[in-house]
């Protein structure tokens, strides 16, 4: 990627790695990630099966540490501090451009383009968190949360509102759903997000999971789906 522009003489104390990036389809150029947004139940069954009522809340979301980005075909350990981790598979929206208040009907301006994601989660840590009414950080944004496949650009694929989301763990389907079937369309969660905060390019955001999440252990092989989108594959190494 590009090194950011000089912008100023202050010189460093420590070094910091630069920001992940994510490959872009039919492209040389890679796409430089600044913080992975989520959104919480956006799919009514899901919100169902987490024991919600999916029409009564409004969105809302998490975040995740940029450097818990995982790149499509990585190998991975099991998580530590956790005998529960879950695959939620999802939408990953890539943001080229930000803004406060943005109007639904021109959040889709602000698109780079789409990919497909696993928001990993520690459900132990969660369930834990939810009941002390704690924050849900350590559940969500651990080491190698975030998987992404390369993204497709709007110019590439448009703005998918419809079509086949799945996960398969071992060749064996585990969640499938429709985008069709997202609470907040991705303009909507856009919106509302930026009025919570100032949308940035590079921002990702996943756009939360249909139903059917559950378990992944050592030796798993996830494979992630969305039509039009593209795929994802990441395993776990045995214990
Ligand atoms: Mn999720």
């Amino acid at each position: 990627m590009q090194p950011a522009a000089e912008t100023s003489t202050e010189r460093h104390a420590i070094a910091l790695a630069s920001p992940p990036t994510l490959p872009v389809e039919g492209s040389d150029e890679v796409f430089p990630v600044s913080r992975i947004l989520c959104i919480g139940r956006n799919y009514a069954e899901h919100a169902v099966e987490m024991g919600h009522d999916p029409d009564r809340e409004p969105p809302f979301f998490f975040a995740k540490p940029p450097h818990a980005l995982v790149s499509d075909g990585s190998e991975l350990d099991y998580p530590v501090a956790t005998s529960e981790l879950h695959h939620e598979i999802e939408l990953v929206v890539a943001l080229a451009s930000g803004g406060r208040d943005v109007p639904s009907d021109r959040a889709l301006d602000l698109v780079f383009g789409y990919g497909v994601g696993l928001d990993m989660t520690r459900r132990d840590l969660q369930a834990a968190a939810k009941k002390a009414g704690r924050p849900w950080d350590m559940a969500k944004g651990f080491d190698e949360s975030a998987p992404c496949s390369a993204l497709r650009t709007v110019t590439d694929v448009g703005h998918p509102d419809h079509g086949e989301i799945r996960l398969e763990i071992n060749g064996e389907v585990r969640q499938r759903g429709d985008l069709a079937q997202q609470i907040w369309s991705v303009q909507e969660a856009l919106s509302y997000l930026s009025s919570l905060v100032e949308l940035r390019p590079g921002d990702l955001l996943m756009t939360g999971t249909p139903a059917g999440v559950g378990a992944v252990h050592p030796g798993d092989r996830l494979a992630g789906h969305i039509d039009g989108i593209g795929d994802l594959t990441v395993s776990y190494r045995p214990a």
